[in-house]
């Protein structure tokens, strides 16, 4: 029978501002694998006293759970304190500081020094992928006992136990629950206020967790239950999925591995659709993601790259009139090009693509304006003007992104 224990370290439950919520819902968990928690533990930021705790849990238990402190501020000892412990050196994880790196060359901006922190685990631990959020979870076997590190942020640490303590813990006492977990894929609505619509299912629901992520190509839930069996997890999944798609069902375009180009041509197969494309600021890459779906040649015609304002005249027979009084990045000047291009190659919709990826400004323009125009037989159904941040390619990603979110409302 092992003896557990939960260290939250962080000074904000010590001063009262928030209260201890990852404790009680481990112990709940742990309960059901029978093991029994002897301590909870909480010690506020300060290295010396993080250590003592971390020395006192040693030696009274076989299994410790540690949560929080494992951020990128000076605040942050968790890591600290258990070296001072163990003597144990700390490592950059390439998988985890690559994902830290990619999170922010996403968001278009640049990573401050002390997030390389957050990559370091201790040599020889197993490191727990966090798919919820940036530091990883850490798995440690230490003279005799079995240390686990979480994130304090209550969904990633709930994520990380679902995904990776659980399962440990199973093999641990041979009580298998069996896991069962699904990505629903939202566009057309930020994740900021997807969060807001499901907050108090996120604060409250235990199993399945929920987990919102950022992802490149979509605003992403992962649900995760576990059961006695398949049967019990999937039909829990299944409540839950009702749950949210009640709420924000009309954002969601898939779940899992499919991707918005796959939903969009699958779509515009199943009406009979064709569409063609004229790309400025995208430069082929629209065409690039459409064609990398099997199956694309049903409904994609093709595109022209229109990059130099010589060729959106020459070859798309965009006016002079309407370049001169509006510029190339102008409503104007997207509507036209969505229409042309849809005549030219004889599809139901054209899609257009014009703007700035920068590093300069255009037109007095500032960088990131897009302009995206889609045209329905002959008719010019959306047309719409971004502002979007990051770098170059940053930008045109996006662009193409909002271009399949149009295609797909
Ligand atoms: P981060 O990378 O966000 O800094 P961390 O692992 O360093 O994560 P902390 O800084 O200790 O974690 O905590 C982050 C936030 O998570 C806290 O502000 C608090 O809101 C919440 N939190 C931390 N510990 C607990 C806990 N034991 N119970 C409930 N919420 C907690
Ligand atoms: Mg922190």
């Amino acid at each position: 029978n092992y003896q557990a224990e939960i260290v939250a370290v962080g000074t904000e439950l010590l001063l009262g501002q928030i209260a201890n919520t990852n404790a009680q819902w481990l112990s709940e968990k742990l309960a059901s694998y029978g093991i029994n928690i002897y301590n909870h533990t909480v010690v506020g930021d300060n290295l010396g006293r993080v250590e003592q705790a971390f020395e006192l849990a040693q030696s009274r238990s076989d299994i410790v759970i540690v949560t929080g402190g494992l951020g990128p501020t000076a605040d942050d000892l968790t890591r600290e304190g258990f070296q001072q412990m163990t003597g144990l050196a700390l490592v950059e994880d390439q998988k985890s500081m690559e994902k830290i790196e990619t999170f922010f060359q996403n968001r278009g901006q640049t990573m401050t020094p002390n997030n390389r922190k957050q990559a370091r685990v201790f040599e020889g631990s197993t490191v727990l992928t966090n798919n919820a959020g940036m530091a990883p979870g850490m798995y440690v076997h230490y003279q005799s006992c079995h240390w686990f590190f979480l994130p304090g942020v209550p969904r990633e640490m709930k994520h990380i136990s679902q995904e990776e303590l659980f399962p440990f813990l199973e093999t641990l006492t041979g009580k298998q629950r069996i896991i069962q977990s699904v990505a629903l894929k939202f566009s057309g609505i930020g994740e900021s206020a997807l969060e807001h619509a499901l907050s108090d299912l996120i604060e409250k629901q235990t199993n399945p967790t929920i987990a919102p992520l950022a992802q490149d190509q979509a605003v992403v839930i992962r649900l995760t239950a576990s059961g006695e069996t398949k049967q019990e997890a999937v039909e829990m999944l299944e409540q839950t999925k009702t749950l949210i798609l009640a709420r924000i069902g009309e954002f969601c375009f898939g779940e899992d591995d499919e991707s918005i180009e796959e939903v969009v041509v699958q779509q515009l197969k199943h009406l009979g659709y064709s569409i063609s494309a004229a790309e400025s600021i995208t430069g082929g890459m629209f065409s690039q993601k459409i064609v990398s779906v099997s199956g694309a040649s049903n409904v994609f015609a093709g595109s022209y790259i229109t990059y130099q304002t010589r060729i959106k005249k020459e070859v798309l027979e965009i006016p002079s009139e309407t370049i001169d009084s509006h510029g190339v990045v102008s409503h104007a000047c997207s509507d036209i090009m969505a229409s042309n291009v849809s005549r030219k190659m004889q599809t139901n919709l054209g899609i257009s693509f014009t703007g700035i990826a920068g590093p300069n400004e255009q037109e007095g323009k500032p960088v990131g304006t897009v302009y995206i125009s889609l045209v329905d037989d002959d008719e010019v159904v959306v047309s719409k003007k971004f502002n979007f941040t990051g770098n170059r390619n940053h930008i045109r990603d996006r662009a193409c992104l909002k271009g399949f979110e149009i295609i797909y409302q």
